[in-house]
C-alpha cells in the first residue's frame, strides 16, 4: 500500500482512508468544518495554492466531485487543467502513466484522479516525482476518500457526535466506493454501530466491511436508525445477468414513508449522487417526511458552488488539493471537533503584479 504521508507526518496523497487514523481524519474533518459558510456568502477564497497547478483527470463521469474539486483548487488560488480524457492523447493509446509524466513536465503538482480500473491513483502515486501529490476523486469499486470525509463531516453538522449513533448503509454495497470509505471514516471515528443492508448479490464478501452487521432485509436496518444512507446500483459495475430489475428492487429496499418511519424520529438520509429515482428511493417522498433531513447530498452540486469547505488538507501548501463540502443548514458548531476556528491565515493584500521576465510566456 502505497505511503500517503510524507516523513513529517504531514499528508501528502489521498488515496484512501483506510490507513488515517481518528485523529488525521477529525483535522481534515476541522478544517473542513472551518471553511463552511452559509449559502449565499461569498466562500472564502486563500492563496494557499498559489502558484500550484491542480490537473483533474476524470476518466468516469462525475459532477460533484469534479466541480467541487475545481472550484476548491481555483478559490484556494491553484491554476486548474481539466483534461478531457477522450480528447486527449489517451484516446490514441497514450497510457495512463505516460499521461502523468507528461502533465508532471508541464508542473503539474497536483493530481486528482477518477477511475474505473482499480490501482490507478496507487500507481500514479508510486511513479510521480516527489514534489507530486495524488488524490483519489474515486477508485473502481475501492475507495473514494474525499465522499467518505464528506458524509462524516454531513452527519456530524446533524448530530453532533459519532459514538452512539446506528448508521445504516442500504443498497448496492457490493460495489460501492461510497459504503467502503463512508465504513472506513465512521469506523475509525468510534461509530460502532454500523449496518449493512442489501439483497445477497449486493451484499460484499464476508472478509470485508470487519464490525459491521448485515441485515437481509431492510426493516431490521433501519429499525432505530439515526442515520440511513441509501446507494446507487453500480450498473457500471454489475453485468446486465446480475442487475436487480428496477420496481422489484424498490419494492424490497426502496426507502418508502413506511420504511423510513422505522429509523429515529431525527434520522437523516443521505444519498451521494447521483440518484436513480424510483429504484433506491425519490426525494419527493423523503422531503414530505416530517423529521427526516433529507438533506445530505441532495442538492450538493447546487450547493456546492456556494460553500466554501475544503477537506482534504495536506500540511505542505503545494501538496494540497480540497474539495467542497456542502453547507447544511443549520450549520452547528461542532463540540468535539473545534468549532469553525480559522485554519487558513488570511489572505495577504494583493501583490503588484510582477511583469514576465521577455521570452516567458
Ligand atoms: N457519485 C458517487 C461516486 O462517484 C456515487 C455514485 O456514483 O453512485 O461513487
Amino acid at each position: 500500500m502505497i505511503e500517503q504521508l510524507r516523513a513529517d507526518g504531514s499528508l501528502r496523497h489521498l488515496l484512501t482512508l483506510e490507513t488515517l487514523d481518528r485523529r488525521q481524519i477529525e483535522r481534515l474533518l476541522e478544517r473542513a468544518q472551518s471553511f463552511v459558510r452559509p449559502l449565499g456568502e461569498r466562500p472564502p477564497r486563500s492563496r494557499l495554492l498559489e502558484g500550484a497547478t491542480v490537473a483533474n483527470l476524470f476518466t468516469e463521469p462525475s459532477t460533484r466531485t469534479r466541480v467541487s474539486f475545481e472550484l476548491a483548487a481555483m478559490r484556494l488560488g491553484a491554476t486548474v487543467v481539466q483534461l478531457e480524457v477522450q480528447l486527449s492523447s489517451r484516446a490514441k493509446g497514450e497510457s495512463m502513466l505516460d499521461t502523468i509524466y507528461t502533465l508532471q513536465s508541464l508542473h503539474v503538482d497536483a493530481l486528482v484522479i477518477r477511475d474505473a480500473e482499480p490501482g490507478v491513483p496507487a500507481l500514479a502515486a508510486a511513479h510521480v516525482a516527489p514534489h507530486v501529490s495524488v488524490l483519489s476523486g474515486g477508485e473502481a469499486h475501492v475507495s473514494h476518500p474525499t465522499q467518505g470525509l464528506l458524509d462524516a463531516l454531513t452527519v456530524y453538522q446533524h448530530k453532533q457526535r459519532f459514538a452512539g449513533l446506528a448508521i445504516a448503509i442500504v443498497g448496492d454495497i457490493r460495489h460501492s466506493r461510497v459504503a467502503r470509505s463512508a465504513w472506513h471514516a465512521f469506523s475509525k471515528l468510534g461509530v460502532s454501530d454500523l449496518r449493512l443492508a442489501a439483497p445477497a448479490t449486493l451484499m460484499p464478501e464476508r472478509e470485508e466491511f470487519a464490525g459491521c452487521s448485515r441485515h437481509t432485509e431492510l426493516a431490521s436496518a433501519l429499525a432505530g436508525a439515526d442515520v440511513i444512507m441509501m446507494l446507487r446500483i453500480q450498473r457500471e459495475r454489475i453485468s446486465e445477468a446480475h442487475l436487480p430489475v428496477g420496481e422489484q428492487y424498490f419494492g424490497a429496499w426502496g426507502l418508502t414513508r413506511e420504511r423510513l418511519a422505522l429509523s429515529r424520529p431525527d434520522a437523516i438520509v443521505m444519498h451521494p449522487q447521483p440518484m436513480n429515482r424510483g429504484i433506491e428511493g425519490s426525494q419527493v417522498r423523503c422531503t414530505k417526511l416530517p423529521g427526516a433531513a433529507y438533506a445530505a447530498h441532495l442538492g450538493a452540486a447546487r450547493r456546492s458552488t456556494n460553500c466554501s469547505a475544503s477537506y482534504a488538507s495536506c500540511e505542505s501548501t503545494r501538496a494540497c488539493s480540497r474539495k467542497m463540502v456542502p453547507r447544511l443548514e443549520p450549520i452547528r458548531v461542532c463540540p468535539v471537533l473545534s468549532p469553525a476556528r480559522p485554519v487558513l491565515p488570511p489572505a495577504p493584500p494583493c501583490a503588484p503584479r510582477r511583469r514576465c521576465a521577455p521570452g516567458r510566456g
